[in-house]
């Protein structure tokens, strides 16, 4: 769309990489297909057997986004190759997969200042948010989702499951960032009660078209129908898309799903044919134990999003009875919105997953380091992906090793560096590539003038607040 054009970048970035010591461009920006990782000093990622390994000096080659090969460090002469990128000097670089997103709100970026440092009550705030969100503009939408998928991208994030009830803003911030994204509109919405149904499946029969993949949300159960349910369950039969909603966040939403369906959530929904792997729920704080068996049974995916129940006085969470009940290949993090996390940063939610529950149980640093990669990809289908293997979608994040988030480490048990980088707390990547392109190089957004982009999310923010009267 012409009217965001001012915040992309024009600069040439081929120049900018070649003045750059880790790029050897070989060939025409555009023509670049063929791109070797040569010497990364450490590859961490969970292999085809679902173990977590990390692996010393090898070279990755990337050929029309997948990554084609893996070999030892020099071992091989690579022909016709487009683009070289240099892992191996100064101590090197980390490879990971790209980390996963399983649960946000994209275009709320916008209010980053207004809600979670408040003194007034949790209802206070939301209340406050619906109004903000009320006054915000398409505009608005696409700026605040570019300002959340660019800071996720910078926190080595390269897919996020986007549940909102604005597609095309959505949409058009995932095509400007290269962001990828599963797009769940919301076909019954708090925000904008004029969403339906028929809408959702009108994107679904588009969704060719779309850069992103469209997938159905509804904010709670007990806000929708039970014929707006049955709907969803036929559009999802139909099409072959996720859906995904905000499940027993608290006791009160699961006394209003009582209410109305007679059976708390995760039962309500397996007696509507709404749970099964298809089914994203995102924070299922308030499940019995008997609803984890069933939702292990019946393989559902389950978002954790321990941040944001702990900002919102939520609840806990109950990771150990996933944990005994062998579901936790079943969990993914999430960053939800700004008004819950400060951060759009994945390791930073690991470490809190860590810290929420080790009084109770302890969560292993292999099965955090799987819930941002291996887990995520599995639950919201996204088939070869969130794995450094032959064959997978080229999503890579690759970090410097010479950095407080790894250093110092145990050299003889480089499964350590995973533990490093989670109690870390966060840092950002050097280079990111999405799809086989480098998206972040140098630290640098190679699509969006970061600069064009703060200044205009600062403009929107107190033109909104202007519009709606408040200082
Ligand atoms: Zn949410």
């Amino acid at each position: 769309m012409k009217q965001f054009e001012f915040i992309t970048r024009y600069d040439n970035f081929e120049s900018r990489r070649q003045g750059r010591t880790r790029y050897q461009v070989l060939s025409r920006q555009k023509d670049v297909k063929k791109i070797l990782i040569n010497g990364a000093a450490l590859i961490i990622t969970v292999d085809e057997n679902d173990k977590l390994k990390v692996l010393k000096n090898k070279s990755l080659l990337i050929v029309n986004g997948v990554i084609s090969e893996i070999f030892n460090f020099n071992g091989k002469k690579i022909k016709g190759v487009d683009l070289v990128y240099n892992a191996y000097e100064r101590e090197g670089m980390v490879v990971t997969p790209g980390f996963i997103n399983g649960h946000a709100h994209p275009p709320m970026y916008l209010l980053r200042s207004s809600m979670s440092l408040d003194k007034g009550s949790m209802a206070e705030q939301l209340a406050k948010m619906a109004q903000f969100e009320k006054n915000m503009n398409f505009e608005d939408f696409v700026i605040g989702a570019i300002g959340d998928f660019t800071e996720e991208q910078k926190n080595g994030i390269t897919t996020t499951f986007s549940h909102y009830s604005i597609f095309n803003a959505v949409e058009e911030a995932a095509r400007i960032t290269h962001h990828n994204v599963i797009n769940a509109i919301s076909a019954v919405s708090n925000s904008h009660p004029e969403n339906n149904v028929a809408m959702a499946e009108k994107i679904l029969k588009n969704s060719k078209k779309y850069y992103t993949i469209p997938a159905i949300a509804i904010h709670y159960i007990h806000k929708a129908s039970p014929q707006q349910l049955m709907q969803i369950k036929g559009l999802i039969k139909k099409y072959k898309v996720l859906f995904t909603m905000h499940a027993a966040e608290t006791e009160g939403f699961v006394a209003e799903c009582v209410k109305k369906y007679g059976n708390r959530t995760a039962f309500a929904l397996d007696k509507l044919g709404l749970l099964n792997s298809n089914v994203v729920l995102s924070h299922s704080v308030h499940f019995t134990d008997e609803e984890i068996k069933l939702v292990k049974k019946r393989k559902a995916g389950i978002i954790h999003l321990p941040t944001s129940n702990k900002i919102h006085k939520s609840g806990e969470f109950k990771y150990p009875k996933f944990y005994t009940e062998g579901a936790v290949n079943q969990i993914a993090l999430g960053t939800d919105s700004v008004i819950s996390k400060n951060s759009l940063d994945l390791l930073s939610e690991a470490l809190q997953t860590r810290i929420m529950h080790h009084d109770k149980k302890i969560v292993f640093y292999e099965d955090l380091f799987k819930m941002l990669t291996s887990n995520a990809a599995r639950i919201l289908k996204l088939g070869k992906v969130g794995k450094i293997l032959p064959g997978h979608r080229a999503d890579l994040s690759i970090w410097k090793l010479n950095d407080r988030g790894f250093i110092p480490y145990n050299e003889k048990k480089p499964l350590s560096l995973v533990g490093n980088m989670i109690t870390h707390g966060g840092s950002f990547i050097r280079d990111l590539m999405i799809n086989g392109e480098f998206v972040i190089s140098n630290r640098a957004h190679n699509f969006i003038n970061e600069t064009a982009l703060l200044n205009q999310l600062q403009n929107s923010h107190m033109e909104l607040r202007r519009r709606m009267g408040k200082s």
